[in-house]
């Protein structure tokens, strides 16, 4: 195996990892979520803080798929290219990588980075 394709799957492993605490945090917010929903509310102060925590759950779910879908996106890209900026195709500096493995580009294209194409 070369030094590169040792990196790639290094990165790759940790994309992996992350795309899977990120599902289960998801799902232990969905579980969390359901029970709020199941419970029977005794007072209307619980009435308030039931739709309260409702709204945080909903709102950190949604933000957390977001995540992952671009994770998946990073990672589709990665298996594929290998960790290369999606824009000139150069090797993604490892300290960007370091600091989130789901970078698509290099650092010079990181504004690209949300509208590009892939
Ligand atoms: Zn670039």
């Amino acid at each position: 195996m070369t030094n590169k394709e040792k990196n790639d799957q290094y990165y790759l492993a940790i994309l992996k990892a992350e795309i899977d605490k990120l599902k289960g945090e998801k799902n232990s917010d969905e579980a969390r979520l359901k029970e709020i929903q199941d419970d029977k509310p005794v007072s209307s102060d619980d009435v308030g803080s039931q739709r309260d925590d409702r709204e945080r759950l909903e709102q950190e779910i949604s933000n957390t798929e977001d995540i992952i879908h671009e994770a998946e996106r990073a990672l589709s890209w990665a298996a594929k290219n290998g960790f290369v900026c999606a824009v000139c195709r150069k090797p993604i500096e490892h300290d960007r990588l370091d600091a989130d493995p789901a970078s698509l580009t290099c650092k010079e294209h990181r504004d690209e980075e949300d509208t590009i194409e892939i």
